[in-house]
């Protein structure tokens, strides 16, 4: 097994029995026209208009975007600014649920019989990366095989943040999907190996899908040792492949390509309902939950503040889209689940601990999985040297947090290498 640096954390995955169930239907949906990497969409509807469950409300005529559609029926409300978490503003559409569900009639399964069809089809459906990071799958579909010749598909089922159990739920209640879903993608795509990447601290999972595998040689389960970042993008292709994505490549450069494992078994599920994107499977966790925690199918749009009074999370101070690591702190309990959230995580302290300066023990060094130097970057940071930073490799980070997880000095490491890579200008 190749192995980067990391660090062993906590796993706390309390929610890892609970199956999915189907959260209420709230009585209005908000549905940011920006929730991928890549050029926001135009919404395609207008306040008054009657909308069904899938309808197709938002689209983009840039390569790199992905359609939105609606999670509910029901009378379109406003549609209004809208402050995505990263500071940028788009529009977003209210929706007024009739609680009737009514399902878009003009939805058929795609014809899939070729390479172009099923990169049509993933785009069609909304699709972007269900494990966090919203890139649209179509793009990452569309590598041109006679540059990049892609011969691995790795799945990844790592999930190492803490809290997060919902690609666990996929696996233990959706095998079947994941598995046609692998098949259809390596078939269409023409990519002759699967390696499907599951940490060790889910067992049963990992022995479910040999089961379930043992009889496809082109599919190959893989336990990874349950660190963290297991599951970040270049961590896991060395991990499964011993392959190095070098800095300004991606995954195809070195012959694979990663997909998430709900990413992958939506793919199979559209191909036979043609129901697009319009909920998806969160887990719901937290110190700050008292009830009802728990993971969830939630239509998308919906408000936190629903999900906060369905766990009486009344004391909550801190509440995280995503995991405690790479997760982003809500600045309003009215913003929604959106197609990237796989967890809502709410917390009763919501203190940070207090900065000392840096002893010069180099643990940010060890730790970093590709042995960056997060005390020189915040030196060459807070010289504003642009140059120093490029050649720190700044651009390299990919904010794991485990540089700040372990200064002692309590350092905001990660998030200065964040602010650092926004002062190199951009190709
Ligand atoms: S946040 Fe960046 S610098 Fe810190 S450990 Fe992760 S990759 Fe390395
Ligand atoms: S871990 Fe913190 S205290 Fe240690 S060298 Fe890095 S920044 Fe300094």
């Amino acid at each position: 097994m190749n192995k980067l640096n990391g660090i062993h954390l906590a796993h706390n995955k309390g929610t890892k029995k609970c199956e999915t169930i189907d959260f209420p239907l709230p009585k209005s949906v908000i549905i940011p026209m920006s929730q991928h990497m890549g050029a926001p969409c135009d919404s395609l509807v207008k306040k008054g208009d009657e909308v069904t469950v899938g309808q197709k409300i938002g689209d983009s005529g840039a390569f790199m975007s992905a359609p939105i559609h609606s999670s509910v029926s029901g009378k379109v409300t406003d549609v209004t600014d809208y402050l995505l978490p990263n500071g940028s503003v788009c529009k977003a559409v209210v929706i007024e649920t009739d609680g009737q569900q009514t399902v878009c009639p003009d939805l058929r399964p795609p014809v899939i019989n070729d390479r172009q069809s099923l990169i049509a089809a993933v785009r069609d459906c909304g699709l972007t990366g269900l494990g966090g990071a919203g890139f649209p799958t179509h793009v990452k579909l569309n590598y041109d095989p006679a540059k990049t010749p892609v011969d691995t598909l790795v799945i990844n089922a790592a999930e190492c943040e803490p809290y997060i159990t919902s690609d666990y739920r996929e696996l233990m209640e959706n095998s079947n999907d994941i598995i046609e879903g692998i098949l259809l993608v390596q078939k269409y795509m023409g990519i002759p190996m699967c390696k499907l990447c599951i940490e060790n601290n889910k067992p049963d999972a990992i022995e479910l899908m040999k089961e379930k595998t043992a009889e496809i040689g082109s599919i190959d389960i893989v336990t990874l040792p349950s660190e963290y970042p297991q599951g970040a993008e270049k961590v896991i292709v060395y991990s499964a492949t011993g392959r190095i994505v070098a800095e300004g490549e991606l995954p195809s450069h070195q012959g694979v390509m990663v997909m998430n494992v709900s990413t992958v078994s939506h793919i199979y599920r559209y191909s036979q309902d043609g129901i697009p994107l319009v909920k998806r499977r969160i887990t719901f966790d937290g110190d700050a939950v008292s009830e009802n925690k728990g993971n969830y199918f939630v239509p998308i749009g919906t408000r936190v503040s629903e999900l906060l009074a369905h766990g009486k999370a009344e004391d909550a101070k801190k509440i995280l889209y995503g995991g405690p690591m790479m997760g982003m702190c809500l600045y309003d309990t009215e913003q929604p689940v959106t197609k990237t959230t796989n967890a809502i995580l709410a917390f009763r302290n919501g203190e940070l601990p207090k900065t000392t300066a840096c002893i010069r023990c180099g643990k940010c060094v060890r730790t970093c999985p590709f042995g960056l130097m997060p005390l020189m970057i915040e030196k060459a940071y807070n010289a504003k040297d642009v140059e120093e930073l490029k050649k720190l490799k700044v651009m390299l980070c990919m904010n794991c947090g485990c540089c700040s997880y372990a200064c002692p000095a309590h350092r905001p490491l990660a998030e200065i290498n964040q602010l650092a890579k926004g002062l190199i200008p951009r190709k």
